[in-house]
């Protein structure tokens, strides 16, 4: 059998290719020179599966969409506090090369804009600029997971033309927001722009943030997940500029365009996605880029406002079972347990209390448990403990266990129900 997803892919770039309207950036001949017809789409999964179709091999510059990636970086190296002090998280509104600093600090806006993007540039720890290119070329070729090569020649006609972001950088170190050279900070900002992808590339990197942090294909951790949540946070309410809005209400996933006409998108837990097409809109953003997407975005349900599906009750069944010579009250537990799963759990015992003494949760089947569904465990358990029970918890791959109470005392744990069932009363 073939997969169908190449083939959906195969439709959503042609139902896009007519799409003529926009122009390709001209402020550098090296952007001007690209391709306009060129059209490519790649969806990477959390199990670390790539499809492509259209021009997928077309290597161009990863520009602004590398923009979270450093500030990831920066956070992972100074901590979320310090680079907070250098860069707001406030969507400005305005377009990417906007001079968007707060009135009295200089604080740039946001890191999605250059401004930002060139403050957390010079916050990545390093003793020269050198080796702080260095390890940013590093830290984007482990998140697409090859090796990825400079446009050394695309990076040349930036600098010799960045005189918008070279005085950005100099208001940025008057505002003492830098304390470096402004130029080196500024060329290592263009540096990182010049790396170059290809739509495979930017759907494996948009996937390691998808994956909470985890690269899916070499199952390298690169980020911990509250810097994946804070750059995606970031990416959702400013990644756009001043289309934010417009696309968090259409699209409704978090991403990021650059200049060279690239998107790239992060559906969290499920996939990451990256579009090609260099014809722009009026607010820099690639044209038949923000048609796939859209068309992704309804086809796939990937909208983030309607991903989630309602939590269900974690409880599969409640039944009477004889176990060691005694009645017992098994809860009979699947899936993952969060608040309103396990809230609904809870209330079918406070409703209908456990008339026997011995209480067993079955947690054989479920996958997870977040930290505030642990803590309702530890309060109920406690309360049943004061109500006269004894609870077991069957948990052979230790999902809850060891559920250690306020009294230092965890409720006994079995690998199975028929140890409970055969055995004597625990
Ligand atoms: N190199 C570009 C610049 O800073 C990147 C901008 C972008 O992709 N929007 O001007």
């Amino acid at each position: 059998m073939k997969s169908p997803v190449p083939d959906y892919l195969q439709a959503v770039i042609d139902s896009v290719r007519s799409l003529t309207g926009g122009a390709v950036a001209d402020y550098i001949p090296e952007l001007a020179g690209a391709n306009p017809e060129r059209l490519a789409i790649a969806i990477a999964t959390v199990e670390g599966a790539v499809y492509v179709a259209g021009d997928s091999k077309e290597r161009f510059s990863i520009q602004s969409m590398s923009k979270p990636f450093t500030y990831a970086l920066a956070i992972a190296d100074r901590g979320l506090a310090e680079v907070a002090q250098h860069i707001d998280v406030e969507p400005s509104g305005e377009a990417f090369n906007e001079i968007s600093l707060e009135t009295g600090t200089g604080r740039p806006r946001n890191p999605m804009i250059n401004a930002g993007a060139i403050a957390a540039h010079s916050l990545i720890a390093a003793d020269s600029a050198a080796q702080r290119d260095a390890r940013v070329h590093d830290f984007y070729s482990r998140f697409a997971g090859r090796e990825l090569a400079l446009d050394a020649e695309l990076m040349q006609s930036e600098q010799s033309t960045g005189d918008r972001n070279l005085a950005l950088g100099h208001l940025l170190k008057s505002f003492g927001v830098i304390d470096q050279d402004p130029v080196a900070a500024v060329n290592g900002y263009i540096r990182q722009c010049s790396l170059t992808v290809d739509v495979a590339d930017l759907a494996l990197m948009a996937a390691t943030l998808a994956n909470g942090g985890v690269q899916p294909v070499t199952g390298e951790r690169l980020v911990d997940p509250l810097i994946v949540r804070q750059v995606l946070s970031v990416m959702t309410t400013c990644g756009m500029y001043d289309a934010a809005g417009d696309w968090l209400t259409t699209v409704g996933i978090p991403a990021k365009s650059g200049v060279s006409g690239g998107i790239i998108g992060v559906l969290p837990g499920q996939v990451g996605i990256a579009v090609f097409s260099p014809r722009l809109d009026s607010h820099g953003n690639s044209v038949r880029g923000v048609a796939m997407m859209e068309r992704l975005s309804r086809d796939m349900n990937l909208h983030i406002m309607d991903a989630a599906r309602p939590a269900r009750s974690a409880m599969r069944s409640r039944r009477r079972v004889r176990a060691g010579g005694e009645n017992a009250t098994v809860f009979e537990l699947q899936g993952d347990l969060v608040f309103v799963s396990t809230e609904a759990l809870i209330r079918n015992a406070v409703d209908n209390p456990p008339d026997t003494e011995l209480v067993v949760f079955d947690l054989s089947r479920v996958d997870e448990i977040t930290d505030v569904a642990r803590r309702m465990s530890i309060a109920a358990t406690e309360r049943l403990k004061a109500d006269g029970k004894r609870v077991v918890l069957v948990d052979p791959r230790k999902i809850i266990a060891p559920l250690t109470l306020p009294d230092g005392t965890s409720p006994a744990t079995l690998d199975s129900l028929e140890e409970l069932e055969a055995g004597g009363s625990p």
